[in-house]
């Protein structure tokens, strides 16, 4: 009967400790990836600013947030359950670091670097492309940042109201960078058979005609996306 009493007692105690060990690790996973992959990219760029990855838990929507205050990049937990491997991941954090190392820039330490902001969209083509050369240099697949936001980024019918430009014209542009700075990776590509980049490849045939003519007609202009 002792040894009963004491199997039950112990059984009492030991679950919700079992319980809180699990928690501690499932929340510690993103964490750990998020930092992992993070410094993999300040590192291999060797970016001289002190820049924070916080996971933000229970969130809604895959995201990722850049605070011009404190360099503090935060990194919402749907976009981890959302994205597929560590290069979507870097291509996101890779964004939101170009962003925060341009929040350092400026005078007084970028103290009046959030005024770009009244220039929103050249500033979020500007981090688009930054992140596919931070992306090159840190070894990651410089096309999962065309992936990551076909997957995640929503699409408006305008953006004449929004701080983002279209996700159409955003990923066109990112796709003209790699295709004229980086080929080897659409030479070689490893997402070829990747459903969202196929699809891409579907929403995006007009965008890459524009590109092609572009590019035979040996022309400087810039392409007006759709
Ligand atoms: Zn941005």
């Amino acid at each position: 009967m002792k040894k009963i009493v004491f199997a039950v007692l112990l059984m009492l105690f030991s679950l919700p400790v079992f319980a809180i060990t699990v928690e501690v690790k499932t929340a510690g996973k993103n964490e750990k990836i998020v930092n992992e992959v993070g410094y993999k990219i300040l590192n291999a760029n060797r970016i001289p600013y002190k820049i924070t990855f916080y996971v933000i838990n229970n969130s809604k929507q895959p995201n990722a947030a850049t605070y011009y205050r404190n360099g503090v990049i935060g990194v919402y937990d749907s976009l981890i359950k959302y994205t597929e491997d560590e290069n979507e991941i870097a291509g996101i954090l890779a964004h939101e670091i170009s962003h925060a190392v341009d929040y350092r820039q400026g005078i007084f330490r970028g103290y009046f670097s959030f005024l770009n902001s009244l220039n929103s969209k050249n500033y979020e083509y500007k981090a688009d492309k930054r992140a596919v050369d931070y992306l090159v240099k840190a070894n990651y697949n410089p096309l999962a940042l065309i992936v990551a936001l076909n997957r995640i980024a929503p699409e408006y019918r305008y953006d004449a109201f929004s701080s983002h430009p279209l996700t159409s014209r955003r990923l066109a542009t990112i796709y003209e960078y790699i295709y004229v700075k980086y080929p080897e990776y659409l030479v070689q590509n490893e997402y070829k058979d990747n459903m969202i980049y196929q699809n891409f490849l579907i929403t995006s045939k007009e965008n890459r005609k524009r590109l092609e003519e572009k590019i035979k007609s040996n022309s400087n202009k810039k392409v007006k996306y759709l």
